[in-house]
């Protein structure tokens, strides 16, 4: 009970050391099942012999069960080790403890996790993997799907990347693979299924051609929508290229103070203008007094956020002002995000229209950035989707009981 094992017998326990050793077995209707699918099957022989795995603390001492792990002939998985009822297959720790690390892993910081449960932050990442593996196999995340947002985003420098597919209705992550080319976005169609693919009724994603040709090949009821996110984002860069330019203009110059002051005000800059502090309020003041380029740059790019935030109508009003004035401002980054915005057109009225609301999307593109820096010192690609799925797809366990 202590130790939350369930559907086993237990034979002997002692104490080793600083340690605490729990001889079991499975019962008699458990024995002999293969690892992988849990078919009952023969036995083959007696594998490597007595194995441990690592249970959950008792107090601050360490415990252990300890078994034999024979292994069986399965008829479709051929000679795998035998499935135990209190551990997963492959595993050294049981159930319970690898449940408790996964929660942990979604709930604390890393610190905490490594340190309560005494194993190292890669342990913490192949424990993920497993248990996220797992739940994905139980589930059919995919069921239903109707409006979806795919996504890529950056998770070592600029070098690798991952595509997400998050469903905009529950705002959960559903998918995940390494990649971005049009190959790993049809590795999700093809995963979805034909006659899923045809229940698609909008599918957002960022302004690039491999995702929107794969999706308006496979799905043929699917309304393209450019993601909010990505569209504001474009705003945000166009912005902090001016800013460097005025940056570079003044240390130049031998502006000193001045470009200090303009490094410092990236973030105000880049920040929503309802969310500002009192003080950034009197940075932007400054900037509007010292800088007009700049000052004007940031206008334009705070207005185009006022699209995502009016009725339908308003929007195409507002969109319609915003290029006019983009085109003329005499910003090149402006002028040629102007040229872009205009043709993606449809696709960004497509998101007003159907009400794709930027604030959850973001929220997931934070989040996911968030868990891509937590998920620094796993091992593969692989630990940081499983604890992005954990996290983002409601797929974390709850505590053990
Ligand atoms: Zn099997």
């Amino acid at each position: 009970m202590l130790l939350g094992i369930e559907r086993a017998v237990i034979e002997d326990v002692r104490v080793e050391l600083e340690t605490i050793v729990v001889s079991v077995r499975p019962k008699a209707r458990e024995k002999h099942r293969c690892g992988v699918c849990g078919r009952r099957c023969p036995r083959e022989d007696c594998g490597e012999g007595r194995r441990r795995w690592r249970a959950l603390d008792l107090g601050t001492t360490f415990a252990y069960l300890e078994a034999d792990a024979p292994r069986v002939y399965c008829k479709h998985h051929r000679v795998v080790v035998a499935a135990v009822p209190w551990a997963r297959h492959d595993s050294r720790f049981t159930i319970a403890f690898e449940d408790q690390c996964c929660w942990l892993a979604v709930n604390t910081s890393k610190k905490a996790v490594a340190e309560l449960m005494r194993v190292t932050w890669r342990t913490v990442g192949s424990i993920c993997e497993r248990v996220a593996e797992e739940q994905v196999a139980q589930r059919d995340l995919l069921a239903g799907l109707k409006r979806v947002g795919i996504d890529d985003f950056s998770h070592r420098k600029g070098q690798r990347y991952l595509t997400v597919v998050v469903d905009h209705d529950s705002g959960r992550l559903v998918w995940a693979a390494p990649g971005r080319d049009r190959k790993t976005v049809e590795k999700f169609l093809d995963l979805l299924g034909k006659e899923r693919c045809a229940q698609l009724e909008l599918v957002s994603c960022d302004m690039a051609e491999s995702i929107a040709l794969a999706v308006a090949e496979r799905c043929p009821n699917a309304i393209r929508c450019v993601d909010p996110f990505h569209v504001i984002q474009l705003a945000t860069d166009a912005l902090d290229e001016i800013r460097r330019e005025v940056w570079n203009q003044a240390r130049r110059a031998g502006h000193k103070q001045a470009a200090k002051e303009l490094k410092g005000a990236r973030f105000v800059l880049w920040k929503n203008a309802h969310r500002l502090t009192e003080r950034q309020h009197r940075k932007l003041a400054q900037i509007q007094q010292t800088n007009k380029p700049l000052y004007r740059a940031y206008l334009i790019s705070q207005q185009l956020r006022e699209i995502y935030r009016v009725s339908f109508d308003e929007a195409i009003l507002l969109l319609d002002a915003w290029l006019a004035w983009a085109r003329r401002c005499r910003l090149a980054p402006f002028v040629k995000l102007a040229k872009t915005i205009t043709k993606q057109r449809p696709g960004i009225e497509a998101a007003i229209r159907h009400g794709l609301s930027n604030a959850r999307i973001e929220q997931v593109n934070t989040q996911l950035r968030l868990i891509t820096r937590r998920a620094y010192g796993f091992r593969t690609p692989q630990a940081l989707i499983a604890l992005a799925m954990l996290t983002l797809g409601g797929l974390c366990p709850p505590l053990p009981e």
